[in-house]
This record gives structure tokens, sequence and C-alpha cells, in this order.
């Protein structure tokens, strides 16, 4: 799939943009500052109705606007698709060919995107919490079902989170309603946990072969679900319910005591080892940028696998931090299939071949000129 036009209505730093896209690559040129990450960060706001850098909507809007919007003509293999994101201070709209989408689960997946930028690296270094963002959001762009699933989830969380201050406070609150949020609760993580084994289970054979590849074979890349509720890949969900209704019974005087539900989806996590050693606590510096490369071309994989389709790939200031050997095997990935953005302040850094074909786009102050 390809983005082939973008227009851009007070998003950010522009005013009014209106661009035409190579369908291979395409390097956005300028100097800091001039909105280089604030046009690929429109490009992923577009597939995922939500940006990689903030969760504040109004921050996308112009200063000089009231609000934002976002329309992309995306091509598929089956035909072409008209996306459009409007943000306004009153929320935001998301449609599909002029049709307004009730819920953003079926919104998303349009346009599938894969965004590598130098954030990327607290994947591997950060909080449990960036890696638990990273599952959802690339979850949730091939299973609509997951996000459904996910937004459920929090707001039972939510609820039940409450109920536990309450009683607490013995607000008259029976411990009744309390098994059925558990149960709840169980249930939408059972499908939660479901499919973040299988991503991890399918993103690991991706990343294991690429990352061997990047290093010559002398380094294995493996992925570990690490998992707050007493379920298995294996397990029944019937088990698993019962389960996981075990624990939080255990668990209830000392949730009530801290007002939080202990187990779930909200409280995992994943590591990352290389040959069998945590890479976020003794990985070598270039090692976790390695690592944080594997998954993100792990992923190109893995959506192309899901969706029929390679992505689209933003790469937001990364290129030209990368050795040369890197950059020429992410290049080889990506050559003629994968739709490419990539940001730069300079050219002189990327010297491969390829890059001499790309379409160039230069960025001053909010106004883009495409060059030759
Ligand atoms: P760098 O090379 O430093 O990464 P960049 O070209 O990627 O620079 P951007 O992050 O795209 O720069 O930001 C460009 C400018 O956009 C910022 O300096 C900021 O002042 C401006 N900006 C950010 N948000 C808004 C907004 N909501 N309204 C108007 N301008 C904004
Ligand atoms: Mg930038």
């Amino acid at each position: 799939m390809f983005l082939r036009d973008l227009a851009l209505t007070n998003y950010r730093n522009y005013g009014s943009l209106s661009l035409s896209f190579d369908e291979r690559i395409n390097l956005i040129v300028g100097n800091n500052a001039q909105g280089k990450t604030n046009l690929l960060e429109s490009i992923y706001v577009l597939a995922l109705a939500k940006s990689h850098r903030t969760a504040k909507d109004k921050e996308l809007v112009s200063w000089r606007g009231d609000y934002a919007v976002i329309r992309g003509l995306v091509e598929r293999r089956y035909g072409s698709t008209r996306l459009e994101i409007q943000l306004t201070n009153k929320g935001k709209k998301a449609k599909v060919n002029g049709l307004e989408q009730r819920k953003l689960s079926e919104y998303i997946g349009a346009l599938n995107v894969v965004m590598f930028a130098p954030e990327d690296l607290a994947i591997v270094k950060g909080a449990p919490a960036q890696r638990r963002r990273f599952l959802d959001m690339e979850i949730g762009q091939v299973s609509p079902a997951y996000l459904y699933h996910l937004s459920n989830y929090n707001k039972v969380l939510a609820q039940r989170n409450q109920l536990l201050k309450d009683i607490a406070v013995k607000k008259g609150q029976s411990s009744e309603i309390l098994l059925i949020w558990n149960t709840q609760l169980a249930k939408l993580t059972v499908k939660l946990l479901k499919k973040r084994f299988e991503f991890i289970r399918k993103l690991e054979s991706w990343a294991r072969d690429i990352h061997a590849g990047i290093t010559d074979g002398k380094e294995t890349l493996s992925l570990h679900y690490i998992n707050s509720s007493p379920v298995t890949d294996e397990m029944e969900p019937h088990t698993a319910i019962e389960q996981i209704l075990a624990a939080l019974e255990q668990l209830f005087e000392r949730e009530k005591l801290r007002g939080s539900t202990l187990i779930g989806p909200h409280r995992d996590d994943f590591s990352l080892q290389i040959n069998g050693i945590d890479v976020q606590a003794y990985g070598s510096q270039g090692q976790q940028r390695t690592t944080a490369l594997s998954l993100k071309l792990a992923e190109i994989e893995l959506i192309k696998e899901e969706v029929g389709e390679y992505p689209i790939l933003l790469l937001d200031d990364v290129l030209s931090e990368l050795d040369e050997n890197r950059q020429t095997l992410l290049l080889e990935t990506i050559q003629d299939k994968v739709q490419t953005f990539v940001s730069t302040t300079g050219v002189e850094g990327l010297k491969h071949q390829v890059l001499q074909h790309a379409a160039r786009f230069e960025v001053q102050e909010g106004k883009v000129r495409m060059e030759g």
C-alpha cells in the first residue's frame, strides 16, 4: 500500500499544505524546527488517529487555528481509500471515503504504518508502560477486535478501581458487584493476552532472523512476555478465567488497600534478550539500537503477513544515525516494496545509491517545496 496524496490544514506549523508522494522513497529535508517531524507525525495520525509523540490531540492543532484536518489518499491492491482526520476542541472525527466512523477501531487499519524515530529506543530502554503502548498500538493496527476489547478493558478497570476505593471507605458498595467486575476483567484479560502472546511469538520469529542478519549470526534475539496474571499461552480460556478469578480473590485485601487492580494486561511487560542476556540492563548502546531496528523491521514483515500488503515506513531522523552497513541492510529490506518517508537535516550522511532516485522535499517554516 502507499500514500499517494496528503493535505494538511492548520496542522502544527502547517497552515495549508498539499503534496503528492513517490511510491518508493520520499526524502524530507530541512533544518531543525522546520516541520519534518510534524509532517511524518501527520501521516502517523492519519493512520492511527493518534500521535506517536503526544496523547494530547490539542497540541496537533496549529496555534493559529482552532481545528486541524489531515486528508490522505491511500492506494491498496484492491483500490483507493480517502481518509480524513478532523481535530477540533470538541474531539476528533475520523472518516473513510467521506463517511464518519463512529468507532476508531473501525477506522484504524485502512492505512498501516511503521514509524521508527529516536524515541523508539524507549521500547528497548524505557519503562514497561512504553512497551505496553508499543504492544497496544501495533496489535491494534492489525486487529480492530483487539482495540475494541482494550477499550472495554480500560473502562472495566477504571470502574473496578473506583469500586475498590469505595469498598475501602465502606461507601455502601457490596463486594458482590466486585465479583461481576472480576468476571468481566478476567474475560477481557484472556482475550487481550491471547493476542499479545501471538504477537510476541510472531514478532520474535521475524526479529530473530533480522537481528541475526544484522549481526552476522553472532546475536540471537529473543522476546519474553512478562505476565502479571497466572495465564499461559496453552491454557483453555475457561481455565484461564478461573485462574484469574482465583488470583483476584487472593489479592482482594491488598487491592482494597491500594485501591487498584494488581494483575492484568495493564501491569504486564516484555523483555528482550540477546544470547539469553537482558538487553535493557546489559546491552551496549549499539546493541540496544540494533534491537530497536530489528523490532521495527520485524513489524514491517508482520504487518505484511497479517494484512497481505506492506505498510508504509516513516523514518524520522534515524537513517543518518545508522552506520553504512545498517543503512544498507535497512534500505535493502524495504527496496521496491515499502513506501518510505525519510526525514533528515542533510543528505550528506545518506550515501546509499537507492536514495539518489528518491523524491525530495525541502521543508522550511511549515512550507514544503518539491525538488527536481
Ligand atoms: P528537528 O530537525 O529539530 O527534529 P523538525 O523539522 O522535525 O526539527 P518539528 O518537530 O516538525 O521540527 O517542529 C517544527 C516546529 O513546529 C517547532 O519548532 C514548533 O515550534 C512548531 N509547532 C509544534 N506544534 C505546533 C503547533 N501546534 N502550532 C504551531 N506550531 C507548532
Ligand atoms: Mg524532527
